[in-house]
């Protein structure tokens, strides 16, 4: 760091995303929650003429089409709609908006929370996950601050009902709630329909996952229109061309290709029920996940163990060095063939430690 950095900022702790390798090819990657399909073919398609001579253009700055195109999507208006250049870009504003007061968040939560409230000086409330790794939505009445949850959350895969997210949001009428669905297209319930119910709710989605787009950084937030325009004043005081020309182009494309979303979101759906049977048989338990990822602890093999015997066999999963979580690891859903490999490299690592115990008793 040079002598002239702020002081304000020298501080930061800043996020560690998951290890993104170089050599791609080497390693079975299900560490960062991507989707191992391809974008909707109808998404790339788009791509040459939005790359071609437009790209001397500025994006539009109101991403109007998008926005328009995942307003009927979603079955509310445009004015109801906001854009990120992916959902962290959202959640780093909900935080400046939001934070006056504080942010309660759990203990157990997307580790970048902790990072933007950190930056921008909001007061984190941390609120403790339940012994079983579940939230408590009671434990989020009368706080007196914004409410951060995320739904399905993360890393531990749990969804909230709507039913008990909406109790959260109507017991908290002056405080905001935000909640974000980076995962809810793989199986849990969205809260945007209650957008249109609660003045006090932000609904954060991204394209990353479910959608395959995870490099072209796409988020998108849902809220009553006065949220939003909270939301579109930071965006157009930070970035206004936050979504560069080819993302908006080929989020638009994408919207367009539901058929493609539902089959993606199927098959992993049906790969996390398939690897969790298998991971049980081999004396894994898990939280309930309702994400593209797993979350597990073995009984006999410790966490960091696990993760590192995997990579020296060409997994990379995600292992937390938080005290509550250090025995569990997050396996991303990937497609069978990458599930194979993963059982397969588990079931190793179980046998070559077996082997290796009997050889120190005999
Ligand atoms: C992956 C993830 C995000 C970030 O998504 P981007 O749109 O890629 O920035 C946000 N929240 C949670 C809980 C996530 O897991």
């Amino acid at each position: 760091m040079s002598r002239f950095m702020s002081k304000a900022y020298a501080r930061l702790d800043a996020y560690t995303p998951g290890e993104q390798p170089q050599n791609l090819s080497s390693f079975v990657k299900l560490n960062t929650n991507e989707s191992p399909f391809p974008p909707s073919p109808m998404a790339l398609a788009c791509l040459t003429e939005a790359a071609g001579r437009q790209l001397r253009l500025y994006s539009d700055p109101t991403g109007r089409a998008l926005r328009e195109r995942l307003a009927k999507t979603y079955g509310v208006a445009m004015e109801n709609v906001t854009l990120g250049n992916g959902s962290d870009d959202l959640l780093n504003f909900a935080f400046m908006a939001y934070g006056d007061a504080g942010m309660a968040y759990a203990d157990i939560s997307y580790g970048f929370n902790a990072v933007f409230a950190d930056k921008l000086g909001v007061k984190s409330e941390i609120v403790p996950l339940k012994a079983d790794l579940t939230i408590d939505p009671a434990d989020y009445c009368g706080l007196g601050m914004s409410i951060l949850i995320d739904n399905p959350n993360a890393p531990t895969g749990e969804a909230l009902s709507r039913k008990a997210v909406e109790r959260v949001i109507a017991g908290n009428p002056d405080n905001m709630v935000i909640v974000d669905e980076a995962y809810v297209d793989f199986g849990a319930e969205s809260c945007v329909p209650l957008t249109k119910k609660y003045d006090n709710l932000l609904v954060i989605q991204t394209f990353s996952k479910s959608r395959a787009l995870a490099g072209a950084r796409l988020g998108f937030a849902i809220g009553c229109k006065d949220v939003i325009a909270d939301m579109e004043l930071l965006r157009n005081s930070t970035n206004p061309y936050n979504i560069n020309r080819l993302t908006l182009s080929i989020g638009e494309a994408a919207l367009c290709d539901p058929a493609y979303l539902e089959q993606c979101t199927q098959t992993i759906m049906e790969n996390r029920a398939y690897t969790a049977e298998a991971l049980k048989g081999m004396g894994f338990s898990m939280t309930n996940s309702l994400a593209n990822f797993l979350f597990v602890k073995h009984s006999e093999i410790g966490g960091l163990e696990l993760y590192q015997k995997l990579k020296e066999k060409g997994v990379l999963v995600r292992h937390f060095e938080k005290e509550r979580i250090r025995e569990y690891n997050r396996i991303t859903i990937g497609n069978r063939q990458q599930m194979d490999v993963l059982l397969g490299r588990i079931t190793e690592i179980i046998n070559e430690r077996r082997a290796c115990a009997c050889g120190r008793e005999a």
